[in-house]
């Protein structure tokens, strides 16, 4: 399909081939999502939310459920007030959700609605119904990306919802970044393990992938609770994961509550998974159990038995800022050489901080932001790599390059494995490290002579 690319690379300014991202609103309701009882709210034309949910819907392989303001020309003229108080009056009558959270799109963006005014005036009508709560985020599209919007629509429930009653309790506030419901999982178990009480903020786990019990739950039973959002005022600490996802929301809590945060890689692999633990254990006054140190070593284990496959080969991956920050440094610490690294989202800063990860390994690292799969597929044409990583689209680009392909961020379209097994923490690392080592051995089964194929590894 794409073996018409050329190694010849043209600078574009204005123009974008098979993105690297994706747009804010899909991440304001993938956080959304992460909140009990919510109703994400698109407030735009049908069209919009109708992409943004089959897109989550196909990631997930869960059916995603949201509401929109259904814009027609007359809204797109006038504005969406009459559409969106319309919407909060069958939302909450047919649906029932104890919260709305609505964003916005990038025609009601263009329009200017002033969405907290629509808000005040139908709690003060009475369309909100006394108890239940609407709140907003900005996610206009024209600019960031799914991250921003779940980052945006994270800073709305502090802004929103936070408060403090001037008791701190002890308990710490977790941001999770955007990561996979399987990795939110793995967070809690591991601040389980350590002995700290934590509130999550979003959580998707049992949300996105709740158990089949023959019913089917509009609102299952996951997701952090109105209750829980409001006491993230009164924590003593908000580690943040993730800086693009979470700062934004970390910092705004601080302002309002005076709750101090403290800004994390994802903890992908094993140096950033032991900077959480620590965290963690600081924040708790307590140790890290036998049983994390002997999961740390199993993957220390893991790496070193397959150092022979991994040891200085080169990859090419891209996706989103923090979830590359730390596969990258990943990369590194397992051996491989990261030789292409691209972004949809800008972010001149985290260019540079890539650029430092990769230098006891590669110092010409090719790092983007703000760039697409197209340019990677032509820097991989010029430079080639040993291995790809990056979501469903760059299967394209490792069928025509002939290269493994180790599927890695968002969307995942057509694999089921991101939904049951983490990313994050010593059992993430040692499922990353077992799919790069298969990717490159179901290579050499597939291409290798006969008299060539290893049985034994
Ligand atoms: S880019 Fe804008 S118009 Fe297109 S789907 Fe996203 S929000 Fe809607």
């Amino acid at each position: 399909m794409l073996e018409g690319t050329t190694a010849e690379i043209r600078e574009r300014k204005a123009l974008r081939v098979n993105p690297a991202k994706t747009c804010q609103p899909i991440g304001a309701m993938y956080a959304a999502l992460g909140i009990h009882k919510c109703m994400p709210h698109s407030h735009g034309s049908q069209g919009c939310c109708a992409y943004h949910r089959s897109h989550l819907t196909r990631h997930h392989k869960e059916p995603i459920v949201a509401t929109t303001s259904s814009f027609t020309e007359g809204a797109s003229v006038f504005g969406g007030l009459a559409n969106l108080k319309t919407a909060f009056s069958n939302i909450f009558s047919i649906y029932n959700p104890d919260i709305v959270a609505v964003h916005t799109t990038c025609l009601s963006e263009v329009i200017g609605d002033d969405i907290p005014t629509i808000i005040k005036k139908s709690t003060v009508e009475g369309i909100i119904p006394e108890g239940k709560i609407a709140i907003h985020a900005n996610t206009p599209s024209f600019v960031g990306s799914h991250v921003t919007g779940f980052a945006n629509q994270c800073e709305a429930f502090v802004k929103y919802l936070s408060e403090s009653t001037g008791e701190t309790k002890n308990v710490i506030n977790l941001f999770p970044g955007w990561v996979e419901p399987a990795d939110m999982r793995e967070l809690k178990r591991l601040a389980t393990l350590v002995g700290v009480e934590f509130i999550m903020t979003p959580d998707t786990s049992d949300v996105l992938d709740s158990a089949m019990d023959g019913k089917y739950e509009m609102y299952p039973e996951g997701g952090t609770t109105i209750d829980d959002l409001k006491a993230m005022g009164d924590s003593f600490l908000t580690l943040a994961m993730g800086p693009l996802a979470s700062t934004t929301a970390a910092t705004t809590l601080e302002k309002k509550c005076q709750v101090p945060s403290q800004v994390l890689e994802l903890p992908i692999g094993v140096a950033a998974t032991d900077a959480y633990l620590n965290a963690l254990r600081l924040a708790g006054d307590t140790s890290v159990p036998r049983e994390l140190e002997r999961e740390r070593g199993r993957l220390i284990d893991m790496i070193s038995d397959m150092s022979q496959y991994l040891h200085k080969k080169k990859v090419a991956i891209f996706g989103d800022p923090d979830n590359l920050t730390s596969m990258v440094s990943f990369l590194v610490e397992i051996g491989m050489e990261p030789a292409i690294v691209v972004s949809g989202t800008r972010g001149k800063k985290w260019e540079a901080k890539i650029r430092e990860i990769c230098k006891p390994v590669n110092e010409n690292v090719e790092v983007r932001s703000f760039s697409d799969i197209h340019y990677l597929h032509q820097w991989v044409k010029a430079n080639p790599v040993d291995l790809l990583m990056g979501n469903t689209y760059g299967k394209f680009v490792a069928k025509s390059e002939n290269l493994p392909f180790v599927r890695f961020g968002f969307p995942i379209l057509d694999r089921v494995g991101h939904r049951a097994f983490p990313t994050l923490g010593y059992a993430g690392g040692l499922r990353i490290v077992e799919k790069i080592t298969d990717a490159f051995l179901d290579k050499r089964d597939r291409e290798d002579a006969d008299e060539n194929i290893e049985l034994v590894l």
